[in-house]
């Protein structure tokens, strides 16, 4: 198939493992030049060797995404180093679980700050470069993709600030969907269910034991499951907008 995203450049925060780095050698092996950020150098530079050998471009962008200033940073990196941005991809979260009573304070702060604020300051800081390249060929057409989770749709005991975290990500989506779509900035939201990735690796042994038998032999999706699910959003034709993606593996409840 052509390549539907060339001439374009892309940012995927959290693109350093998971569904971040799949997204990025996806949206690379689409035609766009990719913007890789994370905190994990050598796991980026590692990617962008990757995207390289197929033929693609990569910057590799350093950054702490629930700092405020360095979220805005991606951004203007991403703008200075490569000129443009048509595609924005808010991947970079957490999801440390356990019931309030007894969550450290430290992990609440961490998921607000990142899956939340990280996310509203990239956003913001991206907009005006996602209007003015919706207004220029190759496409005419900008897209913001933010990724949420089934967890943004339907809350559970156990996950109550990630739940909060994620629902906010749905309710920001939506509301700046309407303040923007007129110029032809697409605003997305993906949620996906559960995904093989190292996402649950940052909680507590007791939780990750918890959360691994609740799952139990369940077949997951693979990153690359969702890659595809955002490729499909950035590559319809100028007059599509899909606005939410739910997607689960087969086997979940
Ligand atoms: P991973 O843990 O594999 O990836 C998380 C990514 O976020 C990593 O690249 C990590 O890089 C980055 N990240 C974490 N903290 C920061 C930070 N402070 N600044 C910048 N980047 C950061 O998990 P997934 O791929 O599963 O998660 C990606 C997204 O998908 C998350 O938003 C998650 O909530 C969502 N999701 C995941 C599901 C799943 O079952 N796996 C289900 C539904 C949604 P580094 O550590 O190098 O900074």
């Amino acid at each position: 198939m052509a390549q539907r995203l060339r001439e374009t450049v892309a940012l995927v925060t959290g693109a350093s493992s998971g569904i971040g780095e799949a997204t990025a050698l996806q949206l690379a092996a689409d035609g766009a030049t990719v913007a890789i950020a994370a905190r994990r150098e050598d796991r980026l530079d590692e990617l962008a060797r990757k995207i390289r050998d197929a033929g693609a471009h990569a910057l590799v962008v350093v950054a702490d995404v629930s700092d405020r200033e360095q979220a805005a940073g991606c951004v203007e990196t991403t703008v200075g180093e490569l000129g443009r941005l048509d595609i924005v991809v808010n991947n970079a979260g957490q999801m440390l679980l356990g019931p309030v009573a007894e969550q450290p304070a430290e992990e609440i702060d961490r998921m607000l700050a990142l899956n939340l604020q990280g996310l509203i300051h990239v956003s913001q800081a991206a907009l005006p470069h996602l209007r003015s390249a919706a207004q220029d060929p190759p496409r005419r057409v900008a897209d913001l993709v933010n990724v949420s989770s089934v967890a943004g749709r339907r809350a559970n005991a156990g996950a109550a600030v990630y739940n909060a975290t994620k629902h906010g990500v749905g309710a920001f989506s939506e509301a700046l969907r309407q303040e923007v779509t007129r110029e032809h900035v697409r605003v997305s939201l993906v949620e996906p269910g559960a995904v093989a990735t190292e996402l649950l690796s940052h909680n507590r042994p007791e939780i990750q034991e918890a959360s691994a038998r609740r799952l139990g032999d369940l077949d997951p999706l693979r990153a690359q499951d969702v890659a595809d699910a955002i490729s499909f959003v950035v590559t319809r034709p100028r007059h599509v907008a899909v606005n939410e993606v739910l997607v689960r593996p087969t086997e979940q409840q």
